[in-house]
């Protein structure tokens, strides 16, 4: 892979996260995403084009708002380097495929879903549903293919919703929200019903293992609910780029 075509990606990938921290800010209070103009949270000041050059600006600024000295979340920067390292690394996996297009429009969404839930415990469905048909739509012409993409939507909305359903009546209050639901329905559409799969396996032992830790450490309770959307991306993420042969070394063993 050409060096230069690596760096034009990753720039790529500082604009489009860019963008994402616009959803990221503006979909859970149901604001539009295209306009207005960025404008600092706090103030509300538009914001000139020079404070608006990713993870460029945040450093200059000292991460402070120009007009209100307001902090700016290390948020931003993080989601806009996560963004290119996500874009350089997609055609690292990929090369230049019409795959590699699909892929990165649901990494994008992953990490949008990723923040939100972790901050506000919702999964938009401004995100989740337009990805699931999208996810879909591309099935007809590339991996995994429309049947495996179908099971993946009915699975992935199934399985959690049975979980709930057990959750519910033996413990009497509920475990996963139908933002997860729908999120995973989506993960489904886009990776087909294997990797969906693993997904739901990746997240639920990370989100035990973070459940644990923050119990051991005092700082949680078993009742605490944590973000499971949040898991899941990561969950799917790692599905996306090693899930083939994750489940080859797993059914090696049989
Ligand atoms: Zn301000």
């Amino acid at each position: 892979m050409p060096p230069s075509l690596l760096l034009g990606f990753a720039a790529a990938g500082f604009i489009v996260g860019s963008f994402l921290n616009v959803c990221i800010h503006r979909l859970p209070r149901r604001e539009s995403v295209v306009w207005p103009g960025s404008r600092c949270a706090s103030c509300g000041r538009t914001l000139a084009w020079y404070e608006n050059i990713p993870v460029a600006s945040w450093l200059v600024l000292r991460a402070r708002c120009r007009t209100c000295g307001a902090p700016i979340s290390p948020i931003y920067p993080l989601v806009e380097t996560a963004t290119a390292v996500v874009f350089a690394g997609g055609l690292a996996v990929y090369g230049p495929t019409p795959l590699l297009a699909v892929r990165l429009m649901f990494a994008s969404a992953l990490i949008v879903l990723f923040v939100i839930d972790l901050q506000h415990r919702i999964l938009p469905n401004a995100i989740t549903l337009p990805g699931a048909a999208l996810g879909f739509l591309a099935s007809w012409f590339l991996p995994p293919g429309w049947f495996s993409s179908l099971v993946g939507i009915a699975a992935g909305a199934g399985i959690p919703l049975a979980i709930a359903e057990a959750y519910r009546r033996v413990r009497g209050q509920e475990g996963l929200g139908m933002g997860d639901v729908k999120m995973l329905a989506m993960v489904g559409a886009f990776l087909g019903w294997p990797l969906m799969i693993l997904t739901l396996v990746i997240a639920s032992f990370a989100g035990s293992i973070a459940g644990l830790t923050l119990l051991a450490s005092g700082k949680g309770t078993m009742q605490a609910a944590l973000p499971f959307g949040t898991f899941l991306a990561l969950g799917a993420l790692v599905a996306a780029v090693a899930g083939r042969p994750i489940l080859a070394w797993y059914l090696s063993f049989y």
